[in-house]
């Protein structure tokens, strides 16, 4: 089987030509472009392709690879709130995701972007560089003892309850499934979403996005968060919606916010703009915060979890050549 693996960044390019190595009947090339109505024509003469989270997998392009050859996609990621799998099913191209990679690599992401804004780890450099060692605007506080409200505990999730377990936390859960293992080793407490918002000096998001979790924290949703609340989002950015939050922030009502996934983030993330401005005006406010920290979607990028997700690809693909279906099939 013939592969075309869109979106392919440097940092991942290693770990998918190891994994390759393994699959003795593959052939693959590399495309850096996205996937999109003008790039599907690179498709031409591959079986499969490969899409990452910046790619357009939209029914018109599914529509249009169809008529190239392509029979199998493989994911490189959980997330496929990106691809329209109701079309392709309706044109009979499979679809895998990775449906799990290091949970740990994008939890200890959460943690870092939290102890980073409650520490005030990113002003603090800044003074330092600046020479000055006054710690007057640096005050934190203790995370032992404080109440996270986890929206989604299913991998992830449930990864970064165990950590906030361990630093003393009490947790708040809010899910559409409980996770009984969860607990009993941790002593999560699932409640409402309001509930969690009421008591949750941290919240973070940890669900997928679908048409039920689409700006799922709103206008509303903030105003009823406790006063200086830390709000971390490395699910995905839709869940939130961007407006609110810069209200939210402009108004005090929350604390700051760690995000490193964002609303509009495909024509910003995964670029060097040095020689192409950023134009989308909610991204700029959002970077102005001092309170606002934001990574560009990189929760994910371990060494660990890129040899997870080019292994599960590589397989994936293999499955699909041989058996016709895979266990990670999405319908
Ligand atoms: P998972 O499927 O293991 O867990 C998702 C949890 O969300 C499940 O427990 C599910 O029941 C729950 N859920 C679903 N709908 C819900 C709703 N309406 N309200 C509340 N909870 C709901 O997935 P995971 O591996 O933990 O990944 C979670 C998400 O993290 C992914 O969907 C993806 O969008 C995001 N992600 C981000 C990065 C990154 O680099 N920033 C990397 C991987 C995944």
């Amino acid at each position: 089987m013939k592969t075309l693996i869109f979106s392919t960044h440097p940092f991942e390019k290693p770990f998918i030509q190891e994994a390759f190595k393994l699959k003795k009947n593959q052939e693959f090339n590399f495309s850096k472009d996205h996937l999109s109505i003008q790039t599907a024509i690179q498709t031409k003469g591959y079986d499969a392709i490969s899409l990452f989270t910046s790619d357009d997998a939209s029914a018109k392009v599914l529509k249009k690879i169809k008529s190239y050859g392509i029979q199998y996609i493989a994911l490189r990621s959980v997330g496929h709130d990106h691809i329209d799998l109701k079309s392709a099913a309706k044109l009979g191209i499979k679809v895998a995701n990775v449906p799990e990679y290091s949970p740990y690599s994008i939890a200890e992401h959460t943690v870092a972007l939290l102890l980073a804004l409650d520490r005030k780890i990113p002003l603090g450099q800044e003074l330092i560089k600046q020479n000055n060692f006054c710690l007057d605007s640096l005050v934190g506080f203790d995370l032992k003892g404080k109440t996270i409200g986890i929206i989604g505990t299913g991998r992830i999730g449930a990864a970064f309850a165990r950590i906030m377990h361990g630093f003393g936390c009490k947790l708040l859960g809010f899910d559409i499934i409980q996770n009984d293992e969860l607990m009993e080793q941790t002593d999560i407490i699932y409640t409402s979403l309001n509930k969690l918002c009421a008591q949750s000096d941290v919240i973070s998001v940890h669900c997928p996005l679908t048409k039920f979790t689409k700006h799922l924290v709103n206008k509303k949703l903030f105003k009823s968060m406790k006063k200086k609340v830390i709000f971390i989002n490395t699910a995905r950015g839709s869940i939130v919606n961007t407006v609110d939050l810069i209200e939210a922030i402009e108004n005090k009502t929350i604390a700051a916010a760690g995000l490193d996934v964002y609303e509009f983030e495909i024509p910003i993330f995964f670029i060097n703009h040095l020689d192409k401005p950023i134009e989308d005006k909610l991204f700029k406010k959002l970077q102005s915060f001092p309170n606002v920290l934001i990574t560009g979607h990189q929760a994910f990028l371990t060494n660990e979890a890129l040899k997870g997700i080019a292994a599960t690809t590589a397989s994936n693909l293999d499955e699909f050549s041989k058996k016709g279906s895979n266990v990670n099939e999405l319908f």
